[in-house]
């Protein structure tokens, strides 16, 4: 399998991907392993997960270096998405013994009480746009409940899940709990043909779908973390209509649009719609792109040389259908998948643009009467992770945003995930959570005790 550089496309490393034999080998030897993790004490993994949480912050440049490599993500933005991921260690640090401690419920003659039990062995199939926020969000917490994972990194980030497992073993964790399964797609298909405890999936819809239509018949928990087409409102009385539009180009571009939870789509309301238009504009205009190994570059390649013809087919889409590209619109020449940002207005929602995940440096601007015509277009998506309103007026805000499908909402903020509260998508954008209190139990299952003396 070769691992490739997003910026030059010249080959990084190669490595064997993993055999049907070796994955077998590999949960045979987790299924040992996870018996003898599950007996240590919760306090006692738990010193293990914050060792892990040091190393990686004292070695936190080579692997911002490493991520950039394999990624093309932005050296700022690498050495950002390391510092942000380690919030996930304070909030195991804090949380982890209250969630899963047992849980008295009744006492007396007969006595009642909850236990949080591991899954066992479970599978952590994971994306390359954030391999640590969306990584840590899975095998953290499931180590610290006492699971055994299989990892499976995007072939996108297999150097970094390397590193993952490096580092975790070095911090103490036993070598037959956590194990990185090298390769592509048909790596995972192994994984779903294993008898495993769960399966924890972070990825495209279309491959979630796959996954839990596969292991179904397992009836063992089945978490998707999926895509998006997460829209953002700015309503006529916000503050600042510069700022207002600084901040929506960041939630669109920031790591070139390769977040799950990005902005894909902003209806700005007229009174204020040609001065957003403007001054967003001239923001994406003054974006440095370029070598993602140079501190100042904010947009680099993007990680996956084939989402270029889809963003690219995107904009035809829009165009043919009397869309206006405002700025980019082209693949840069020569090496590397360097797309330049796109910003597209006189949108509407027949154009693909405005309806399919795109994953990449490009924007649609939607200009729009009222808050009805807001809530109706953010509504008419088949995803659900989360939505954004800019404005001064709270209520306001609120009333569109409560009655939207979706797993998370922002007033006058967008694109951010916090560990204290649930990361769930509602329809098309997935099934459970993963952070909050929720995202603790999700790694374990309950036991009721009745005790009589
Ligand atoms: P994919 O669905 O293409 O891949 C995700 C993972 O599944 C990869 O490890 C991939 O392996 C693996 N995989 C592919 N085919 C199979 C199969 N048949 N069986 C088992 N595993 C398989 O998604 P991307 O990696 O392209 O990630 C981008 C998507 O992830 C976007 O839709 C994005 O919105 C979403 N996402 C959602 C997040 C959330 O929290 N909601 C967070 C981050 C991303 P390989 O890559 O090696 O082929």
């Amino acid at each position: 399998m070769k691992i490739i550089n997003p910026a030059t496309n010249t080959v990084i490393k190669e490595l064997a991907p993993e055999t049907k034999e070796s994955v077998t080998n590999k949960i045979n030897l987790l299924k040992e392993g996870q018996r003898e993790w599950q007996a240590v004490p919760v306090a006692d993994r738990l010193k293990v997960i914050l060792r892990f949480g040091e190393l990686v912050q004292a070695n936190l440049e080579e692997l911002a270096a490493l991520l950039t490599l394999e990624t093309g993500k932005p050296i700022q933005q690498a050495i950002n998405e390391i510092r942000g991921a380690h919030s996930r260690l304070v909030h195991l640090e804090k949380n982890t013994e209250k969630w899963l401690s047992p849980e008295v419920m009744t006492e007396g003659a007969t006595r009642e009480h909850i236990e949080y039990e591991p899954l066992g062995v479970i599978a952590n199939i994971s994306a390359w746009n954030f391999p640590y926020n969306v990584g840590y969000n899975v095998f953290l917490y499931a180590l610290v409940a006492g699971n055994a994972v299989c990892y499976k990194p995007s072939e996108f980030a297999t150097l970094t899940g390397l590193k993952f497992e490096e580092l975790l073993l070095e911090a103490g964790v036993p070598e037959n709990v956590f194990s990185t399964f090298i390769g592509a797609g048909e790596v995972g298909q192994y994984l779903l043909e294993a008898d495993l405890d769960g399966y924890f999936f972070t990825g495209s819809y279309a491959t979630g779908v796959y996954i839990a239509t596969q292991v179904a018949a397992k009836l063992v928990p089945v978490q998707l973390e999926l895509g998006g087409k997460d829209p953002l409102y700015v309503m006529d009385d916000v503050a600042d209509v510069k700022q207002a539009a600084i901040n929506a180009a960041e939630g669109a571009f920031y790591n070139n649009g390769q977040s799950c939870c990005a902005v894909e789509r902003i209806y700005v309301q007229e009174a204020i719609y040609d001065a957003f238009v403007s001054a967003f504009i001239e923001e994406v205009k003054g974006y440095k792109m370029g070598d993602p190994t140079s501190l100042d570059t904010f947009i680099g390649p993007v990680t996956r040389p084939q989402q270029i013809d889809l963003i690219l087919s995107q904009m035809e889409d829009a165009l043919i259908s009397g869309a206006e590209l405002r700025t980019g619109g082209y693949k840069v020449e020569g090496a590397g998948n360097f797309i330049t940002p796109t910003v597209l207005t006189g949108v509407n929602h027949q154009m693909r643009l405005m309806k399919e995940e795109s994953f990449g440096p490009i924007i649609g601007i939607q200009r729009v009467k009222n808050d009805a015509e807001a809530l109706q277009l953010m509504g008419d998506t088949e995803y659900g992770l989360t939505a954004a309103v800019f404005s001064r007026d709270k209520d306001r805000a609120r009333a569109v945003l409560e009655k939207l499908p979706v797993g998370t909402v922002y007033w006058n903020c967008c694109d951010r995930v916090s560990p204290a509260v649930p990361w769930s998508g509602r329809k098309h954008s997935g099934l459970g959570a993963t952070l909050g209190y929720q995202g603790i139990r999700a790694f374990v299952q309950p036991k009721s005790y009745h005790l009589r003396d």
